[in-house]
């Protein structure tokens, strides 16, 4: 069984993201293998570090939505972009895969995921009965991604992002088994729409996974955000001691 963490970054931001969270993979101790999807959207010099730092890496091409009107509904144009995430249901090599956002970090080993069966992801935070996309463990399979494409040109998005795509096509997930339904602790948003302050209290010391899911993206030096404070930290120390140095 061959396996692997999928993240993809078209940008050197999104790139910068990734080289954290794949500090943050090896610092769990992980077993599989970190795999990154990239475009040429990315300068020499970031491609340089992501190709030393992760096990293995795609150049892809960059596949639009072209879904502009429903995007600038959400006010979010950039997300077109994240089509591109389809490409991970190619890497065929692998039996078994978990996909991370660009912007999220592992805070304590999560091997576990990959125990789950396919397909399954976290609750959204904004409507619980759609998942979030930035967490998913799945199989790439050639024919789910041609499936998926044909989904986004016939009907497109309903959110214009990859997002309301997968959760048209793996429409019944949420009457699944519970095994399907991933715990919150692999895809922590707080901070970014609501937030149970007494519940991060409580449940805290168990989070597995943050997303800095929204506008505000860590690498973005000085932005104003809602994201709990240590989690920000957090990713501020990994990228200081691991990443910082090997920028041009
Ligand atoms: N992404 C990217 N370039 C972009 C926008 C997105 O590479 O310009 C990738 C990146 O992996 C990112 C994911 O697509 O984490 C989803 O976008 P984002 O995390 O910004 O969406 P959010 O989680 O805030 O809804
Ligand atoms: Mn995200």
């Amino acid at each position: 069984m061959s396996t692997a963490w999928v993240t993809l970054a078209t940008n050197d931001g999104y790139a910068i993201g990734a080289l954290v969270l794949a500090h943050s993979l090896r610092q769990s101790g992980t077993q599989h293998a970190l795999h990154i999807l990239y475009t040429d959207g990315v300068s020499p010099a970031l491609r340089a570090q992501l190709t030393s730092v992760f096990t293995a890496s795609t150049l892809v091409n960059v596949l639009d939505s072209r879904d502009i009107a429903n995007l600038a509904l959400i006010g979010r144009p950039d997300l077109g972009v994240t089509f591109t995430k389809l490409h991970a249901y190619r890497l065929t090599q692998y039996t078994k895969a978990v996909f991370l956002d660009a912007d999220t970090l592992v805070v304590q080993n999560a091997d576990e995921l990959f125990e789950r069966p396919s397909f399954a992801a976290a609750p959204d935070i904004g409507w619980p009965d759609f998942f979030n996309s930035g967490v998913f463990v799945f199989t790439p399979s050639e024919q789910t991604y041609h499936e998926l494409v044909e989904l986004a040109t016939s009907q497109g998005s309903f959110d214009g992002g990859d997002q309301g795509l997968l959760n048209q096509y793996y429409s019944n997930w949420r009457e699944l088994d519970a095994a399907h339904r991933l715990p919150f602790i692999y895809n922590v948003t707080s901070g970014a729409i609501y937030s149970y302050a007494a519940a991060l209290k409580k449940a805290g010391k168990d989070i597995k996974i943050v997303h800095f899911l929204g506008s505000a993206k860590p690498w973005q030096k000085g932005a104003a955000h809602a994201h709990v404070g240590t989690h920000w930290a957090q990713w501020q120390s990994t990228f200081d001691s691991n990443v910082a140095q090997t920028l041009p």
